[in-house]
């Protein structure tokens, strides 16, 4: 505030995401008689979207300044035509597996039994990245906890069938009442939880549902919780098993009234740490380039970022193949195996 004095004429706030400085300081000298032009958000100077880059910076800067930037001097991404590339599941994670199967056994249902497409509503944790192609398992997402109170809204007011996803964590911080909310009124949603055994987004913190390192907390089970909440439908599988978890998700989607199904497999980037602490060797797997018959199958139903075009066949790329395997199930004609 001390530096805001009248020998100032122009002021640019540089904040990434919403304005508060911007605001603060629009705020703070308000009536202050203190003649400052303020730059930022609100002059559009620059965007609540984006991490900002020097280029967009030195824009701004010129703008504000008033100085020409020649051809040379433009920030380089105005010039680059880059192609999209949004956030998406590591290689290796259980939340793709799980997501690869719901959307085979969805499809299923719909196909059995005639139906609309499935709604699938989300929660917040890195399974949120289900959005995307080409699984899209995240039509409604409106805060943290709200997956299994919007299923049983939307379960209520449609004939589609509803499908909830949330991992292990936001289930025990926020996502109980709405388990509770979905069983008291008896809608017909499917809720899967996601145990990856960790709070994985925001860097692999504990929850109640594991123990962690030396405490000796005391481990809560997700199965006897939602049990003892009373739900009917209630099974457990190994997303790892694609087959598996399909027709158990499959028979959750069947059941009419609230139906829980508990997909656990431990975070990958936590369970191959524990491997090389314990000097253990993750094999990355390969395509065999004179099976694969470049259908894309793999690519467009299951997109592992570890997989990359190679001609017209498909490869994967040994740096970022965590080993776990799935992708073999994937592949209609045994091309993708464990290297030799
Ligand atoms: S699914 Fe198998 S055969 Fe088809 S492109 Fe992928 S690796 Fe090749
Ligand atoms: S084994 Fe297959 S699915 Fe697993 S990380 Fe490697 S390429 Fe991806």
């Amino acid at each position: 505030y001390k530096i805001l004095d009248q020998s100032m004429e122009k002021l640019l706030i540089v904040e990434e995401l919403e304005p508060l400085v911007e605001d603060g300081v629009r705020s703070l000298l308000y009536g202050t008689g203190i003649d400052v032009e303020i730059y930022g958000k609100h002059t559009g100077h620059f965007s609540r979207a984006y991490e900002y880059t020097p280029g967009m910076v030195k824009e701004a800067l010129a703008e504000v300044l008033g100085v020409e930037l020649s051809k040379r001097e433009r920030p380089a991404h105005q010039e680059l035509k880059m192609p999209p590339r949004p956030p998406e599941l590591c290689p290796g994670c259980s939340h793709r597996h799980s997501y690869y199967a719901a959307v085979k056994a969805a499809r299923r249902y719909a196909r059995v039994h005639k139906t609309e497409a499935p709604i699938f509503t989300s929660d917040i944790g890195c399974y949120s990245l289900g959005y995307g192609s080409p699984f899209e398992t995240a039509d409604y997402l409106l805060s943290m906890g709200s997956s299994m109170g919007t299923a049983g809204g939307f379960a209520r007011a449609t004939d589609q069938p509803v499908i909830a996803f949330i991992g292990d964590s936001t289930f025990y911080h926020s996502g109980i009442p709405g388990l509770i909310n979905n069983i008291y009124h008896g809608h017909n949603a499917t809720l899967v939880i996601l145990d990856n055994r960790v709070t994985a987004m925001t860097g692999h913190q504990p929850n109640p549902g594991m123990t962690a390192g030396q405490n000796s907390f005391n481990e809560l089970s997700l199965e006897k919780l939602v049990a003892g909440l009373g739900v009917e439908f209630l099974e457990t599988s190994d997303p790892t098993n694609l087959k598996e978890t399909e027709d158990v998700l499959y028979r959750a989607i069947s059941f009419a009234g609230p139906a829980v199904v508990i997909l656990r497999s431990p975070c990958i980037l936590m369970e191959n740490r524990e491997k090389r602490k314990r000097a253990e060797e993750i094999i990355p797997y390969t395509v065999l380039e004179d099976q694969c018959t470049g259908c894309d199958i793999c690519i467009n139903t299951f997109a592992c970022p570890a997989f990359y075009r190679k001609g017209d066949k498909i490869a994967i790329d040994a740096a970022l193949c965590a080993g776990c395997g799935v992708c073999a199930q994937v592949c209609p004609f045994g091309a993708m195996v464990e290297v030799s």
